[in-house]
This record gives structure tokens, C-alpha cells and sequence, in this order.
């Protein structure tokens, strides 16, 4: 682990990795990665690196787990054991059974369960490269792929972390700040500000929460529009995108998928086949093992 740094923030207000107070780290997604799942996400936060796939809805084994006039939502975080530096020791740990519970829940209030009653919807989050802000990275992939399943959600949920450094309040704290901060505050929200999770290292004086909050707000704002526009990017505005076509060029109808890639701008194009490649195989192999488990 690296030594602990003198200050955090500077006398311009910049912190160690540049960013001010109330700024989030970069963060780019594609959706749509995995051929096999039901609907995916692959999304990149500063340094973290997070897969998140869904499977389902699909009929649930053991039969009396089902629940009769809903769909079970099963939410599995997981830390690949090279997302560290000093490598995880592979299976559940307490941590990760924590933040599976917490982040399954985070989604209760959106996802519309009535519709596929005594089915189940399995979300996988995996960590590929982990830099402090995991579960929420997680809960940000996790809503997207969701989406991408077509599962029928009331809005989007965002999620983003505020803490404390040198006395101060920061949005979206990095590794160091994580590490040697005062507090640590994950939120989720819905779209309407609703919190869907909210979880604290450390201590932070009722002010200091209720500013906090205010902070983690702003940031949720950012990051919903960053997944709209990886919506809009998959999936098209249809209306605008019909009126554009027609206006730019009227005998000449573009073929979706030129359009599609047009629009990408969040995207990781290059990589796309990359990730397919490697990383498929063990969300569905992890998969297919549970549900032998349970048969
Ligand atoms: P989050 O990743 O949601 O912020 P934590 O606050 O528990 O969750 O962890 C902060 C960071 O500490 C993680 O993102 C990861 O970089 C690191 N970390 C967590 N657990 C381990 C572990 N078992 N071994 C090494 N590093 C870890």
C-alpha cells in the first residue's frame, strides 16, 4: 500500500489526482459487450474497470424460491482476484456478500417486478481493476444492463460517492482518499432523487452529511446523463434521429448499425470483441454452475 500523503487537497483546491472538491472522475461505457447475456455493460471510472451482465428474466430452480406475484432480483458483486494489487482470494467474502445485498436492494424501488411473477433476473457485477468506488461503479454498469435486457424500470439509478479529506468534503473519492479519509459516504438514487442505498465509513457531523448529500446529488445528476447518452447512443431517439435523417439527406436512408456507430461517442469500439472474448464465458460458466447447484 502506497505511504499516506501529506495533504490531499492543495492550496489552488486541486486535489492529488487534479480534480476539484465537486468533480467526478472520468467515466465511459458501452453497452450491449456480452453476446450471450440478456443485456450488458462495461464501464471504466478514473481506474476501476467493471463488467456488469444480466441474465433473465428467466424461470427460477428451486421452485420454492419463487416468489408468486413477482420476480426475484439477485445481485452478485464480485472482485476479480487481479483487480487489486495484492491478488483477492477467489469466492464470497463477507465484504462482497454485503455489497451484493445493499446494491440488490438499491434497485427495489425501479425495477417493475410485477410483470414476470415466479421468474428471477440475475445481475452479475464483476470488478476487473478495482480503485476505490466499486460498488457504485458496479450499481451504475449494473442499471445499464438492466436497461439493455429490457427489463421495465420506472428510471435509471445513479450512484457516486462523497467523503471527507483534510477536513473538506469531496465527490467521488480516489484510492488515497479512500484509504486515509475521514468518511466515506456511497449513495444511490433514482432519477427522481430518491436514495436507494446509502452506506458510511467514518464520521461526518450532521452539516457535513447534509452538504455531503447535496454534493453526491450533483454528481448522481452527471452521471444519469451520462447514461442517457449511452442509451440514446444504443438504442437511438427515434423521433430525432428520423427527422435528422430526413432533413440531411432525403433520398438517402442510412443503414441503423452506420447510424448506431455514428452516434457512439461513450464507446470502446476497439475493445468491444476483446471483452466479448474474455470475458463472457466466466459471467455464463459461473452462471450455469449455480443453477446445477441448485438443481
Ligand atoms: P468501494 O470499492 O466500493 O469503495 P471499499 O471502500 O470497501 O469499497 O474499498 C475501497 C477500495 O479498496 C476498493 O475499490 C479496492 O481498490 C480496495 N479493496 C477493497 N477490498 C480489497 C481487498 N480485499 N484487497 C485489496 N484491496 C481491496
Amino acid at each position: 500500500m502506497s505511504d499516506k500523503p501529506e495533504r490531499f487537497i492543495d492550496d489552488e483546491g486541486l486535489r492529488l489526482d487534479g480534480r476539484r472538491v465537486d468533480e467526478i472522475r472520468p467515466m465511459k461505457v458501452e453497452m450491449g459487450v456480452l453476446s450471450r447475456a440478456d443485456g450488458s455493460c462495461y464501464l471504466e471510472w478514473g481506474n476501476n474497470k467493471v463488467l456488469a451482465a444480466v441474465y433473465g428474466p428467466r424461470e427460477l430452480h428451486p421452485r420454492r424460491m419463487q416468489k408468486p406475484n413477482e420476480v426475484l432480483v439477485r445481485y452478485k458483486y464480485n472482485m476479480a482476484s487481479f483487480s487489486v494489487e495484492d491478488r483477492i482470494r477467489p469466492g464470497p467474502s463477507r465484504r462482497s456478500t454485503e455489497i451484493s445485498k445493499v446494491s440488490g436492494e438499491a434497485f427495489e424501488p425501479v425495477v417493475m417486478t410485477q410483470y414476470y411473477p415466479g421468474a428471477v433476473i440475475d445481475v452479475f457485477a464483476e470488478v476487473l481493476q478495482a480503485d476505490a468506488g466499486t460498488r457504485t461503479a458496479a450499481i451504475n454498469a449494473a442499471t445499464l444492463a438492466l436497461a439493455d435486457a429490457g427489463i421495465p424500470m420506472k428510471g435509471l439509478v445513479s450512484a457516486c460517492a462523497v467523503g471527507k479529506v483534510d477536513g473538506q468534503l469531496v465527490l467521488d473519492l480516489n484510492k488515497p482518499e479512500d484509504n486515509y479519509g475521514q468518511a466515506d459516504l456511497p449513495v444511490a438514487m433514482t432519477q427522481d432523487g430518491e436514495i436507494t442505498l446509502l452506506q458510511m465509513d467514518g464520521h461526518l457531523t450532521p452539516e457535513e452529511l447534509e452538504e455531503g448529500l447535496e454534493m453526491v446529488k450533483k454528481g448522481c445528476q452527471q452521471i444519469l446523463e451520462i447514461q442517457r447518452e449511452a442509451l440514446v447512443s444504443r438504442y437511438g431517439n427515434e423521433d430525432e434521429e428520423g427527422e435528422e435523417a430526413e432533413e440531411e439527406s432525403p433520398e438517402e436512408v442510412p443503414e441503423p448499425e452506420e447510424e448506431e456507430d455514428e452516434e457512439r461517442d461513450n464507446s470502446f469500439d476497439n475493445e468491444e470483441s476483446e471483452a466479448e472474448n474474455s470475458d463472457e464465458n466466466d459471467v455464463t460458466e459461473e452462471d450455469e454452475g449455480e443453477e446445477d447447484e441448485r438443481q
